[in-house]
C-alpha cells in the first residue's frame, strides 16, 4: 500500500503544527554534491542544507526520538532521522553535523549490496551511488548511530512470491545481525511498497517496527509496522504548495 504521494520536507516552519500532532520521522537518501547524469536530483540534499536543517530542528528544541516510541506514546519535540539505502555519502557528510547537533540517525541497509551500489536504480538508468561496505557500517555504528534492514536486494516486496519476500525480510535481519553483532529491530519497505501480507511477514520475522514512505506524523494508535515518514528533498516545490499539502494532511484528507 502506498496510498499517498510523498510529502517533501525541506524546512521546519510549514511542518511545525503537523509535527505536534504525532511523532515525525524524516527520510533522507543521499547527501552531498550530485554526480552528473543523475535522474532523481531532488534526493540529493546538499551538506549545507542538511546542516541547516539539523540546526533549525535543534533551535526549535527537537532531539532524536526512537522508532520504537513512534507508535507507543506521543513525544513532543522528538524526531527520528532515517536514511534509506546506506550510501557512503551519508557517512561522509552526515557524521560531523549529526555529532555537532547531538542528533543520531538510522541507516536502512540492503544487506546483499554492502560495498556495492544502488543496482536496482542503475538497472533503470540511474547514476550509480556507492553503498557502505562493512568497515564503513562499523564506522557509522561506532559514531553512535543505528542500522536497520532494507531487505537483501531492494525488491518490490508485493511483486515477488511470498516465500521470496519472507527470505528478503528474515534473511536480511540475520545477515546484518551476524555481521555487525547488533540487534536489527527496524525494517523499511523498499519503494514504500507493502501490503498486509508483507507487513505480517515483517512482524513474524521479529522486527519491532517497519517504515513506509506514506506521509504523516505517527500517533500511538497507528501500526508500528506501517510507520509514516516525510521524505526530505532539495526544495523544488514552492512554499504555497507545501503549506497546502500540509494543511490537507492535518485535516486528515488524502493527498
Ligand atoms: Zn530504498
Amino acid at each position: 500500500m502506498n496510498s499517498n504521494p510523498p510529502v517533501y520536507y525541506s524546512s521546519l516552519a510549514p511542518f511545525l503544527e503537523l509535527f505536534a500532532q504525532g511523532n515525525p520521522v524524516l527520510t533522507y537518501h543521499k547527501l552531498g554534491p550530485r554526480p552528473r547524469r543523475v535522474r532523481l536530483k531532488g534526493l540529493y540534499v546538499s551538506a549545507g542544507l542538511f546542516r541547516q536543517q539539523l540546526r533549525e530542528l535543534q533551535a526549535a528544541g527537537f532531539t532524536s526520538g526512537s522508532l520504537n516510541d513512534c507508535a507507543r506514546l506521543l513525544q513532543p519535540r522528538r524526531i527520528v532521522l532515517t536514511f534509506d539505502d546506506g550510501y557512503v555519502n551519508v557517512l561522509r557528510y552526515a557524521t560531523e553535523p549529526l555529532a555537532a547537533t547531538g542528533f543520531t540517525a538510522l541507516q536502512f541497509l540492503p544487506a546483499n549490496l554492502l560495498g556495492r551500489c544502488n543496482e536496482w536504480d542503475v538497472a533503470l538508468g540511474e547514476a550509480p551511488e556507492p553503498i557502505m561496505d562493512a568497515t564503513q557500517v562499523r564506522e557509522w555504528l561506532a559514531a553512535g548511530h543505528q542500522i536497520g534492514s532494507h531487505t537483501l536486494d531492494h525488491p518490490y516486496l508485493t511483486r515477488i512470491p511470498l516465500a521470496a519476500a519472507r527470505e528478503q525480510i528474515a534473511a536480511s535481519r540475520k545477515k546484518l545481525e551476524d555481521r555487525f553483532g547488533v540487534a536489527i529491530e527496524h525494517f523499511c519497505y523498499p519503494y514504500g511498497d507493502w501490503n498486509p501480507a508483507v507487513r505480517d511477514l515483517v512482524a513474524a520475522a521479529g522486527y519491532r517496527t517497519a517504515s513506509t514512505t506514506d506521509p504523516g506524523a505517527n500517533r500511538p494508535s497507528d501500526s508500528r509496522f506501517a510507520l509514516k515518514r516525510f521524505t526530505v528533498r532539495y526544495p523544488t516545490r514552492n512554499w504555497k504548495w507545501v503549506r497546502a499539502t500540509v494543511r490537507r494532511l492535518m485535516l486528515g484528507h488524502r493527498l
